[in-house]
């Protein structure tokens, strides 16, 4: 793997290197908060944040996703007549996408493209035309826990290239062969630089000091993990206000509605959230989660026993402890695992 050097003052050219091609995107400071936004020129990267708010899972599965358009003309000979939504229409490219949320989508895949027949087109279509520019955390937040969840703050999963912040200047390492591509115009890196971005991988590395134990977990039977009297305690202070779902750069519960006008109509995929009482609501009006208990142990079952169980030991959460940070009750995901492994079954 190549390692590269960019200078922060050369930032600029190379940004307009990339524009000729990409359209790109990168978490910007808004009120606050760090909310991913096209960038126009590469001064306008900071690379002094924790994390951006919202995941960019929504570049691959947005919020709300137009599938297909119809119309139903009773005049016309052929009957309804469909057409799928078009693909992107240009490539692009996330600028400093943090380790955390490339391997999420690296998770993603594994729902989306699990196999032929169930192909997710329009999750391909925006992967494949999706390059990632990762970068490496030196100052993790207290709330992080991806060591501890197959993952880890100079990740390189999922990524096309990780670079790692070395103060005025950028070491850019290509993972695939899109990325080499990108930086086969910049010079080598030297030693001294190779050797601060390994130290500053130790660090960052070490400076993460909480986590969840996944080894217990994965080593009882799901049943006794599922039965435990912990889930009494975690689901009463839970609201089901489902924001912990939609800060997380795993979930994918969607729901798909036709809206119509006249004789014309289109196939919407909205997220959705498995805290909601309505998501698994049957016609039949049964509901198989129809408790608040039900909802709550369902969301850290799948991620932590259900998901590594059936995709090949993929966790479904990369430790970003966004779900921490956001929930209004303060429900700490890695206390909720480490309860799974500790208390007694009843
Ligand atoms: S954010 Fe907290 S209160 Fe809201 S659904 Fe998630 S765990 Fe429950
Ligand atoms: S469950 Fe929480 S910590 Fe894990 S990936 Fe989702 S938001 Fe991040």
């Amino acid at each position: 793997m190549a390692e590269k050097i960019l200078k922060k003052e050369e930032l600029d050219d190379f940004v307009a290197r990339l524009k000729s091609k990409y359209r790109i995107y990168a978490p910007l400071e808004k009120g606050g908060e760090w909310e991913w936004s096209e960038v126009e020129q590469g001064k306008d990267l900071t690379f002094d944040f924790f994390n951006s708010s919202l995941s960019p899972k929504k570049f691959f599965f947005p919020q709300t996703e137009c599938l297909m358009h119809f119309r139903n003309d009773p005049h016309e000979e052929k009957g309804m007549l469909m057409e799928a939504e078009a693909g992107l229409d240009q490539p692009r490219l996330l600028f400093n996408i943090r380790p955390c949320d490339a391997k999420a989508l690296t998770v993603l895949d594994k729902v989306f493209e699990r196999d032929e027949e169930s192909m997710d087109v329009y999750w391909k279509d925006k992967r494949e035309k999706t390059v990632l520019i990762g970068l490496a955390c030196t100052d993790p937040c207290p709330t992080c826990f991806c060591t501890s969840v197959n993952c880890g703050p100079h990740h390189e999963e999922g990524l096309d290239v990780l670079q790692v912040d070395l103060g005025d200047r950028l070491l850019l390492r290509g993972i695939s062969e899109k990325g080499e591509q990108l930086l086969k115009d910049l010079d080598q890196a030297g030693t001294e630089d190779s050797q601060a971005a390994a130290d500053q991988k130790k660090e960052a590395e070490g400076s993460i000091t909480s986590g969840v134990e996944m080894d217990r977990i994965d080593s009882r039977q799901t049943l006794e993990v599922y039965d435990q009297a912990m889930w009494d305690r975690v689901y009463e202070s839970c609201i089901n206000c489902g924001t912990c779902t939609f800060y997380c750069p795993t979930c994918h519960c969607f729901d798909i509605q036709d809206e119509t006008q006249g004789e014309y109509g289109r196939r919407v995929r909205n997220w959705d959230t498995c805290m909601s009482w309505l998501f698994t609501h049957h016609t039949s009006g049964h509901n198989p989660r129809g408790t608040k208990k039900d909802r709550v142990r369902q969301r850290f079952m799948h991620k932590f026993k259900y998901m590594p169980i059936k995709l090949e030991g993929s966790i479904g959460c990369v430790g970003c402890g966004r779900c921490t940070q956001r929930c209004p009750v303060n429900i700490d995901v890695r206390d909720v695992v480490n309860s799974m492994n500790e208390e007694h079954v009843e």
